[in-house]
């Protein structure tokens, strides 16, 4: 199996089972008991937030822990928006090409009378921090926008936003789920206020997530119960899960100028063969991107027939995001960087780890290339193409 799916889930690395086996057979107490077993899992809980906090350049009372990236989201966004709100401040920034745990929460808040902008994505599916300017007004309580985005890539020039809202004095948040140890994060240095993070994206496991939140920030409560994580989030501790997301990110941060070496080769590659296809186009900016992101859209392609051929050749790819397969409607994300929706629908993402190889890369772009020569060979759309019937959208 050729597995090019690494943004939507990666597989756990041997140091961070290894850092979790302990936590489960051996140092299994409670942090809140009172007793020695519970206290050597609480001295762990400590270490684990410090190494974290080390990795994003913040002080371990920043960092709260999460069921993952989602939750970090929503309690990031739905706190900023109360702090604000306070103070009668309720308009939010965030782009059009955000993850869905954000729109979804920036839509119940508008129910709830924010006002929401949605700043426009450019085709290279990058945002300039003058647009973020632009948009704040005196009522803005709250910009939001993400590291680096899950299906093409791009990665947004974070710290010149987060200068942009600390010179205005607004909450600067952003979803770093997919930059978190593959790409450099400095919360102080890049000014960033709130940030979400998820381990499983970086070979950490499942289930597991960070919300870091500036001092002075005060975070609302989105599960009630115990007095955990300074009373900002219930429930017991996932002590197995934390040790393992901090060894995973420990280690992630550790090799990412090596991997990233590695990766984006394997990804050069990938672009360079895929675009050899007719009629083929990148998505997102093709230097300012994830060093192991490639997402192309192929003209006259039903993305979802592509991946289920693509996995008969053993090979594990995604079109559009892993919420939004199964579904019908195209990627917001690719119709936000202005692909119509007939492109949009032959979409295909493939995202690189360390663990692949060039000569995986070889045999996929031989797959692909196949495949789309043989979806097109029986497609009505593609004949009225060929035979001028209809107008090529990608040249
Ligand atoms: C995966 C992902 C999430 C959700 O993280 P979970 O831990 O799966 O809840 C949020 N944002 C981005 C950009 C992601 O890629």
């Amino acid at each position: 199996m050729i597995y090019l799916d690494n943004a939507a889930t990666t597989k756990m690395s041997e140091t961070s089972i290894k850092a979790m086996l302990p936590y489960m057979n051996e140092i299994y107490g409670n942090p809140s008991s009172l007793h020695s077993a519970g206290q050597t899992a609480a001295q762990a809980l400590n270490d684990a937030r410090e190494r974290i906090a080390g990795c994003l350049g913040c002080s371990a009372r920043e960092i709260t822990f999460t069921s993952g990236g989602s939750e970090a989201d929503n309690q990031a966004i739905i706190s900023a928006a109360k702090l604000g709100e306070r103070s009668g401040k309720k308009h939010i920034i965030s782009t059009a090409f955000e993850h869905h745990a954000v729109l979804h929460t920036l839509k119940k808040l508008e129910k709830q009378g924010f006002e929401v902008t949605l700043l426009d994505v450019h085709e290279n599916g990058i945002i300039t921090a003058d647009e973020v300017k632009a948009a704040i007004r005196p009522d803005t309580c709250l910009v939001t926008v993400m590291f680096a985005n899950n299906e093409i890539g791009t990665v947004q020039p974070i710290a010149e936003i987060g200068a942009v809202c600390r010179e205005k004095g607004v909450i600067f948040h952003t979803d770093a789920v997919q930059a978190a140890g593959h790409i450099a994060i400095n919360t102080q240095e890049m000014n960033i206020d709130m940030l979400s993070l998820s381990a499983h994206k970086f070979h950490g496991p499942k289930g597991i997530g960070v919300l870091y939140a500036r001092k002075g920030i005060p975070l609302s409560v989105l599960i009630e119960g115990g007095a955990q994580e300074r009373g900002k989030r219930a429930g017991t501790e996932n002590i197995p899960a934390i040790m393992g997301m901090a060894a995973a990110l420990e280690e992630a941060c550790r090799n990412a100028e090596e991997n990233a070496k590695k990766v984006s080769a394997i990804r050069d590659r990938l672009i360079d063969g895929l675009s050899k296809i007719p009629h083929s186009v990148l998505n997102g900016d093709a230097e300012n991107r994830l060093p192991g992101n490639v997402n192309f859209c192929f003209e006259g392609i039903e993305g979802e027939s592509l991946l289920l051929l693509l996995d008969d050749k053993g090979i594990c790819a995604s079109s559009g995001s892993a919420c939004t397969s199964g579904s019908l409607d195209p990627s917001h994300v690719l119709l936000a960087i202005g692909r119509p929706h007939e492109i949009a629908h032959g979409s295909l993402r493939l995202s690189v780890s360390e663990e692949n190889t060039l000569d995986e890369a070889e045999y996929t772009i031989k797959a692909v290339s196949d495949v789309v020569e043989l979806l097109r060979g029986i497609s009505p759309v593609w004949r009225d193409l060929v035979t001028g019937k209809k107008e090529f959208v990608i040249k």
